[in-house]
């Protein structure tokens, strides 16, 4: 179907166009009619389907008419994080080109001063977290009776960090004949409790199984030791076919050792967590975003939504303890329809966590070496490389009978080392054992 069977205007075709989009995508198709209508919808669809434009582009046109009175936005969008809050920000920039449409951000960590002048001018698209929006609201600085669409984003990531409650108050402050619009990955019960309660008549919209991943994403589990842990990531990043990478940790202190230990391993790395200003971490991403640097240490804080392109592969130093959070963290590769991979780092310890995570995809995650020889290349440097993996696979096992473990750690002299660390493999960078190289290829 063509963008233009969706009754958009022509300048926001344009825009779409220029956007380089042929066709809408499935969440696309099927919210931007409803939309348009007036209705309320309910859009279930995990990130990378294309769900943000769902609701900017036909906002951009509901917003076409109309002016903004000072203080008074005329439509709301609340996202869990800053980050989010940006990107959507961005996109209506992007969409909205040929539009002259204000908006203004409300998110923590940006001074209040630029905040109330924007509002003070009045906006058409207000995007707040729903702290910071209850903080001006309570200053006085915003009134939002003037709100005709609302758009309440992730909401199982609002209810995953609490924020339910406040996003319940904003709904009681705005005035019920307006339009509601809430997206989510999954639709867990309190979130369709506030749909049930703010939303009027909605028409469910939903365009993969909840708690789906991305058909796109090769991914891949490798059980291993922890004390293995960080010698066996570093191995994998330098992997060839690792472009950029997103590497996750459960825990801030995590994130920050980690990201230290690979930029004294030479590895162009950075970080991004909750406990960073914000100042920072839009540095990091922006870094991260123009290539400066290719391998982000990221927290859950980076798992959801965040849109950045030709992520190659997800690496999960940690099992997420929240099968969630698994979902969110592999969906940042194989956006748009590229394909990706992830790659799961799991000690004996995580096996609860990842039981819940395949109990909740309803698959099991193919383990790394059972992967690679379970695809029996027969020819060429595939054949050759299946025939080296084997006879290492053969030796480690030799080393250690019984169960089969990563790497150690080579001792021998590595040429290119001058980082001082001994736990890096010798040789590798061209030259990663075979069964542990894993194409984005599916
Ligand atoms: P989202 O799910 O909103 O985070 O979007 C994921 C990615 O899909 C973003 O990079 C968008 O620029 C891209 N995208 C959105 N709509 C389309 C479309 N119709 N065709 C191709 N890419 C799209």
């Amino acid at each position: 179907m063509p963008f233009s069977d969706l009754h958009l205007s022509d300048r926001l075709l344009e825009a779409v166009a220029l956007a380089g989009y042929c066709e809408p995508t499935a969440i696309q198709a099927a919210a931007i009619p409803s939309i348009l209508m007036g209705r309320d919808v309910i859009g279930v669809a995990q990130t990378g389907t294309g769900k943000t434009a769902s609701f900017v582009l036909p906002m951009i046109d509901i917003l076409a008419e109309g002016r903004a009175r000072a203080r008074m936005p005329r439509s709301l969008i609340l996202e869990p994080t800053r980050e989010l809050a940006a990107q959507v920000a961005e996109n209506f920039a992007k969409y909205g080109r040929n539009h002259k449409l204000s908006m203004a951000l409300l998110i923590g960590g940006v001074a209040f001063g630029d905040q109330d002048r924007a509002l003070e001018k009045g906006v058409d698209v207000l995007i707040a977290t729903p702290g910071r929006l209850l903080d001006q609201h309570q200053r006085g600085k915003v009134l939002l009776s003037g709100v005709d669409v609302l758009v309440i984003d992730e909401a199982d990531r609002m209810l995953d960090m609490g924020f339910i409650p406040d996003v319940e108050r904003i709904c009681a402050l705005l005035k019920p004949e307006r339009q509601t619009l809430l997206f989510s990955a999954t639709m867990p019960a309190p979130v369709k409790k506030l749909a049930d309660r703010f939303m009027s008549n909605p028409r469910l919209v939903e365009v993969a199984r909840p708690a789906t991943a991305n058909a796109d994403i090769s991914q891949r589990l490798l059980e291993l030791d922890a004390r293995d842990k960080r010698s066996t990531l570093k191995m994998l990043l330098r992997d060839p076919e690792v472009q950029t990478a997103i590497v996750f940790c459960n825990r801030k202190s995590t994130v920050r050792e980690l990201a230290g230990e690979l930029k004294r391993a030479r590895f162009r790395a950075g970080q991004i967590h909750g406990d960073m200003e914000q100042a920072d971490r839009i540095r990091e991403l922006d870094r991260f975003k123009a290539g400066e640097i290719n391998v982000l240490v990221a927290s859950d804080v980076a798992a959801r939504g965040l849109d950045i392109k030709g992520v190659s592969h997800v690496f999960n130093f940690d099992v997420p303890w929240h099968p969630d959070d698994y979902i969110h963290r592999i969906g940042r590769t194989g956006r748009a329809g590229a394909t990706g991979t992830s790659i799961t780092l799991a000690t004996p310890e995580d096996a609860e966590a990842v039981a819940a995570i395949e109990k909740l995809t309803g698959a099991t995650i193919p383990r790394l070496d059972e992967a690679h020889a379970a695809e029996a290349p027969s020819t060429g440097a595939a054949a050759r490389r299946k025939r080296a993996a084997d006879s290492r696979k053969t030796a480690l096992e030799r080393r250690t009978p019984g169960r089969y473990r990563a790497p150690e750690p080579a001792r021998a002299a590595s040429q290119d080392r001058a980082d001082g660390e001994d736990d890096m493999p010798c040789g590798f960078g061209a030259e990663v054992p075979a069964f542990l190289q894993v194409s984005a290829r599916r």
